[in-house]
């Protein structure tokens, strides 16, 4: 049988701004999917990039008096340090704007829609947000203003390309339906489905050369149009495949994977579980299969932008505390709906969760082999106080598996650790160290102990590669030092 295929991606964010904390967010979810699948022995490919082909990109260049290419390069290389601070572990990383398979994708996607009879030219006028790069309908402004924003869009009139989006109101109800297109959480595909069964109007998918200042893909056949960025940025998710030259990659990673999983936030979810299935529709393309939907951050109660600033620098979080507690506080703390605050106290308790329950069991463990079996533990059953350790160790893969399938991230943790709770209870219960040296009851506690530590371990590489790595390596040498420095405990935690 072959190996079940999974491609995850991010979103590729606009570079008008320096990586923030709810980007990171996203990029550790999508590497715990990814690392996951791995694990369960799933081929995977992973796909993150940078979104340059925005007007928010030249405005911000502009601002930094900087020519845009310069500007975007090296902003992009900025979101692409992330990888190595965060630990993550995709397989590639697009740049819109420079990467040879990008542009021939995008116009293959392009060309594929209009040979369908979906694209169409209309004289336009409408209000539009250059911070979504979208326009609005009146109805969806809050007393005028952007609500993503806080800013008034801009009233454009000028003739462009629409995409005949009406056209798919039913193919998309019946998908989304069926669950051919999942979207989740729940409440998000409620969410999407009274948007479509409102009924989907046109949109435009071109901008004018003039007013997109030149920057962008020229539309196939009419150099006075550029590609509408959205049109241009969702295709990433293909063109990175070598669609655009229709190579093996493409009929290997979108066509014949198991699973196409976008991981994206909540203000997005229009262009990704609307307007993306209706174009690879119209291209007479594959779903993605699932859209995983995340709510935003806010730090110490403020609203996280790149544009507006004082997001928070994850590379000063990871200096100070590792990737480790980040990554932690990401998969613990951040719910499934609802936005999460960050606040270094939380973080921190979450630092001394990992140092003080896991680190400490580890460290205990290897301490009392080494102590009372120091050539090594005989096999023995495990003695009945060990019932509830099993049974959590039984269920944990079912359980993880189950959670993260559902990209509930929150739930995979909290599985996790409730084994390590119940490791922690059972060795204050069986109290080891106070064992005779010789007796079989003692190598029954540690044979359980041990195995618990390597299957927490196991587990926990999804979530934290880098400690995951270190506890196997401490617990194969049995290596006190090793197993005292696991974790960096930090003070002033909540
Ligand atoms: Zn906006």
């Amino acid at each position: 049988m072959s190996k079940r295929r999974f491609y995850v991606t991010t979103a590729i964010p606009y570079v008008n701004g320096d990586p923030h904390l709810g980007f990171a967010l996203e990029l550790v979810q999508a590497d715990v999917l990814a690392r996951h699948r791995r694990l369960r022995g799933e081929d995977v490919r992973f796909l993150s990039g940078t979104d340059d082909n925005s007007l928010k990109n030249v405005e911000a260049a502009d601002a930094a008096g900087l020519p845009v290419e310069k500007y975007v390069r090296e902003q992009a290389e900025r979101f692409a340090a992330l990888r190595g601070l965060l630990s993550l572990s995709y397989d590639d990383f697009i740049r819109t704007s420079v990467d040879p398979r990008h542009a021939p994708g995008v116009e293959r996607l392009w060309r594929a829609c209009a040979a369908a009879g979906d694209l169409y030219e209309r004289d336009y006028e409408g209000l539009y947000c250059t911070g979504c790069e979208a326009f609005f309908a009146s109805g969806e402004l809050v007393d005028g203003i952007c609500p993503e924003h806080g800013q008034p869009p801009e009233r454009v009139a000028e003739r462009n390309w629409f995409f005949r989006l009406s056209r798919y109101e039913d193919a998309l109800l019946a998908a989304i339906e069926s669950g051919r297109l999942g979207i989740t959480p729940e409440h998000r595909r409620n969410e999407v489905l009274s948007f479509v069964r409102g009924g989907l109007a046109d949109f435009s998918v071109s901008r004018s050369r003039e007013r997109a200042r030149g920057w962008g893909i020229p539309v196939p056949e009419d150099p006075t149009q550029v590609v509408y960025v959205w049109f241009d940025a969702l295709g990433n998710y293909v063109t990175a495949l070598d669609y655009g030259s229709g190579g093996a990659r493409y009929r290997t990673w979108w066509e014949g994977a198991d699973e196409r999983v976008h991981v994206i936030g909540k203000g997005i979810i229009r262009f990704h579980a609307v307007y993306w299935p209706a174009i690879l529709l119209s291209a007479g393309e594959p779903l993605p299969t699932t859209i995983a939907v995340h709510d935003y951050l806010t730090v110490d109660g403020r609203r996280l932008s790149k544009s507006g600033g004082g997001g928070t620098d994850p590379g000063a979080i990871v200096d100070r505390y590792g990737a480790d507690a980040l990554r932690w506080w990401f998969v613990r703390d951040v719910p499934r709906s609802g936005d999460a605050d960050f606040r270094e106290e939380l973080l921190a308790a979450r630092a001394n969760e990992l140092a003080n329950d896991l680190g400490n069991l580890v460290n205990r463990t290897i301490a009392l082999v080494r102590r009372f079996r120091p050539e090594g533990v005989s096999p023995a059953a495990p003695p009945e106080e060990a019932d509830a350790l099993v049974a959590a160790l039984a269920r944990l893969g079912r359980a993880i598996d189950d959670a993260l399938g559902d990209a509930h991230y929150r739930a995979a943790a909290d599985a996790l650790w409730e084994v390590v709770t119940e490791a922690n209870r059972f060795v204050s219960a069986t109290r080891p160290w106070e064992q005779p040296a010789n007796g079989e009851r003692l190598d029954g506690v540690l044979v359980v102990l041990l195995e618990a530590c390597a299957r927490i371990a196991h587990e926990l590489h999804p979530f934290l590669p880098d400690a995951a790595a270190r506890i196997e390596v401490a617990l194969e040498r049995r290596d006190p030092e090793l197993g005292r420095s696991l974790f960096r405990k930090v003070r002033g935690s909540a």
